[in-house]
């Protein structure tokens, strides 16, 4: 496969304000006609999603190699058959889940039913980033589709080759009265977030969420935030080494890094942190060989922006090498690096990494990293490796992850029953499967009483003694 990067690939176009007018327009209409509402209309969207995934596999894992130097296999399974197979948990679920949900109705107002409805939201805005461009466009558009709205959505510019096949294919095979695709960059998007919306959903950075939080504020639009941060992963005295280690590198190597869950830096404890540091070492030789510039497996950084952000982390130390440590600009390739950390303010422990560097930091005591854990932002995922539940519950239990996975990394993402969301400054709100169906809803009180009944004015004028002992009876 030639490895290729986002610089090879045309820019994104942009779609023009008139563009974005009538597409709007388009879709606010098309909510408006009522056509989102029956169960059957969305159920046929949805599986021409997945026919759009399955029809049209060679060019879309085309475009992810072309932004990403994404590996085949990796851009097949992780951006097209998760996706689809989220649509299918979507298309399996969504009648019960829809189903008005009965609750009961207080003795003083009987005879009467009460009801949860979920009714959709309207027409909302979908903002995808460029790490997984397919999956977090589609995963997202699905499940507001199966809430019955219509949607906008908007693929990064970050990744040309994919917006530009998710713009040519998504109309060819949903109802483009109801689905929309606006392509671009900052002032695309700025020009979206301008109008009001029923709901938006963003994945991305956590600085560019809080201008969608601040804009969407304006309009009292409600917003799910999507973000990322520094997932950490822990390896108790305890845990199988080997297991862990192979986990631990999949979940750093993978898309080279750029994964939101991906294990962003390593708390192992000190009694197994040199047999766990070889374990690795020799899983990234395994899996990549000894020169992983030549791998057909492993990714590419998504453009020179990002490549050099990461080499500006390595070059500012603070860590002893273990392996890995080249930079090649032009190439937009970082090693498989793996780095003992020896000063607790090193740049690589400030940000973000979204690398495939893997910062290590060794702990005496379990309550070192719990405790540095709780002191700093709340991250996306936390995972743990260890044979002891004591140790697992306390991690659970004393500190706070959108998500948190014993044993394994990312896995807890692709179990649909399960929301996918952050908390704090890793996000909020969730969604995949019903979570995102609850997400894209509104949950609408319904109260029915018959047209004829008993009427006892108990709690209208006028307000005799009685009254009130009887209310404090029955209410
Ligand atoms: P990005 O640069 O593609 O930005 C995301 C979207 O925001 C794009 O569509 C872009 O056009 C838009 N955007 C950029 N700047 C803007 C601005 N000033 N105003 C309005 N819109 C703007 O992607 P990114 O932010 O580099 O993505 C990487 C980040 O996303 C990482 O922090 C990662 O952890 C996080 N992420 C989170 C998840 C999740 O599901 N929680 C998934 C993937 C990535």
């Amino acid at each position: 496969m030639t490895q290729t990067a986002a610089s090879d690939v045309d820019p994104t176009p942009s779609t023009s304000r008139e563009e974005i007018d009538a597409a709007v327009a388009r879709v606010r209409a098309g909510y408006a006609s009522g056509r989102t509402r029956p169960l059957e209309w969305r159920k046929q969207q949805l599986a021409a999603l997945v026919r759009m995934l399955e029809d049209n596999e060679d060019q879309l894992v085309a475009a992810l190699a072309a932004d990403l130097g994404r590996p085949p296999f990796e851009g097949w399974a992780m951006d097209l058959r998760l996706t689809a197979r989220e649509i299918g948990e979507l298309v399996s679920g969504l009648e019960s889940w829809l189903a008005p949900e009965k609750v009961k109705v207080p003795m003083l107002f009987q005879p009467a039913r009460a009801q949860v409805v979920r009714e959709p939201l309207g027409t909302v805005l979908v903002i995808a980033p460029w790490n997984y461009p397919i999956q977090l466009l589609v995963a997202p558009l699905a499940a507001a589709i199966a809430a019955g709205n219509t949607v906008v959505c908007k693929p990064s510019e970050v990744a040309p080759a994919t917006s530009a096949a998710m713009a040519r294919l998504i109309p060819e095979y949903v109802d483009p009265a109801a689905v929309a695709v606006v392509e671009g960059g900052v002032d695309e998007t700025t020009a979206l977030l301008d109008r009001p919306w029923d709901h938006i959903l963003y994945t991305g950075n956590g600085t560019v969420g809080r201008i969608v939080a601040a804009s969407a504020a304006r309009h009292l639009t409600p917003v799910t935030l999507e973000l990322g941060g520094k997932s950490p992963v822990i390896v108790h005295s305890d845990a199988n080494l080997k297991y862990a280690a192979a986990r631990i590198a999949y979940g750093k190597f993978v898309n080279a890094g750029q994964t939101c869950i991906a294990t962003d830096h390593l708390w192992v404890h000190r009694d197994v942190a040199d047999e766990l540091l070889r374990l690795v070492e020799d899983e990234i030789t395994d899996r990549y060989g000894a020169d992983p510039r030549s791998s057909k497996d492993f990714g590419r950084i998504v453009n020179s922006r990002h490549t050099q952000r990461i080499r500006t982390l390595l070059d500012a130390g603070g860590y002893d090498l273990v392996c890995g440590g080249d930079v090649d600009l032009d190439a937009r390739y970082v090693a498989p690096t793996v780095a003992r950390v020896t000063d607790p303010g090193a740049a690589l422990m400030g940000e973000e990494i979204f690398g495939p560097v893997l910062p290590v930091l060794v702990y005496d005591d379990l309550d070192e990293p719990i405790k540095a854990i709780v002191s700093g932002d709340k991250p996306l995922a936390l995972y743990v490796f260890t044979s002891s539940d004591e140790v697992a519950d306390r991690l659970r239990d004393e500190t706070s992850s959108g998500g948190f996975c014993v044993n394994d990394v990312m896995l807890h993402v692709g179990v649909s029953n399960l929301p996918f969301g952050g908390v704090g400054a890793s996000g909020y709100g969730a969604y995949h499967g019903r979570w995102g169906v609850e997400t894209f809803s509104h949950r609408k009180a319904v109260l029915r009483k018959p047209s004829r009944s008993i009427d006892a004015p108990i709690l209208r004028p006028p307000y005799k003694p009685w009254k009130k002992w009887l209310t404090k009876k029955v209410f």
